[in-house]
């Protein structure tokens, strides 16, 4: 991926889980055993007594062991079996720590693509942090096509008018010279400049799956996900490699107009 990547586009896009959430699940792991092990153990001897002077200071003492257990399993709003010591669900239990953990992750994670501007298109397409298909199926080069277009990191004026301090209406398509702003959109369903490719690419689509035999007269919204975003059903690959060829060919044109 291109060094510019949004670090949200690429956590995303490899459905990467932080480093701090496996941390936090082995940290959960490992207070299940100790709770768990015989009373005589040394392991669990020395445990009670950081938390007996855990409890004592407060629950504040960031430096004893207790501190981090406690907090996470307060985070995950499991506070009461920190308190109890009783894990209700026995073996499931961490597996209910690892889904809450993953929800918490994935939460953030929607929270931060919400926040960037240039995230525009990628938090339409993209709403669970889980890898996609395209990262292994395609070749560096296609891939880098793809991931450029959904997160926002890429040529179009939409984005390289931003670094010029450009405000947004002003960034419009120097290629067709229309009033439009030069985006994702434009760039895939609507510049004229691209017409004809644009034309080939729905017929492609239109022979290769035909449930899509209507896919010109669909919302744009829906067609820019069926075409960079969740695709269709079973004919992603398929999908995929036809928008990757109208990307390759509309930035050919392109590139005559704009240097
Ligand atoms: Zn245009």
């Amino acid at each position: 991926m291109s060094k510019m990547t949004t670090r949200e586009v690429i956590q995303g896009e490899l459905g990467l889980e932080k480093v701090s959430s496996r941390r936090s699940l082995l940290r959960i792991r490992f207070w299940s055993k100790i709770i768990k092990m015989k009373k005589n153990r040394l392991v669990y001897k020395v445990y009670k007594k950081r938390r007996e002077e855990f409890i004592k200071g407060e629950k504040k003492d960031k430096k004893n062991w207790c501190y981090w257990t406690f907090t996470i399993l307060k985070e995950l709003s499991l506070e009461h079996i920190w308190e109890s010591e009783k894990l209700p669900l026995g073996k499931n239990f961490n597996k209910l720590v690892n889904k809450l953990v993953k929800r918490k992750e994935e939460d953030e994670w929607l929270a931060n693509v919400a926040k960037k501007s240039k995230l525009r298109v990628y938090r339409k397409l993209k709403s669970r942090l889980v890898l996609e298909d395209y990262v292994i199926e395609l070749d560096r080069e296609k891939r880098r096509q793809l991931t450029m277009l959904r997160g926002g990191t890429n040529k179009l004026r939409i984005e390289t008018g931003r670094w010029r301090g450009e405000s947004e209406e002003e960034r419009v398509c120097n290629v067709c010279l229309c009033q439009d702003v030069e985006n994702e959109k434009h760039f895939i369903l609507a510049c004229p400049m691209y017409v004809i490719e644009r034309a080939n690419m729905f017929h492609r689509i239109r022979e290769e799956i035909s449930e899509l035999e209507y896919v010109e007269n669909m919302e744009e919204e829906w067609q820019l996900n069926l075409l960079i975003g969740i695709g269709w059903r079973k004919n992603n690959k398929e999908i995929r490699e036809i928008v990757l060829d109208y990307i390759k060919k509309a930035y050919e044109i392109r590139r005559r107009y704009i240097k």
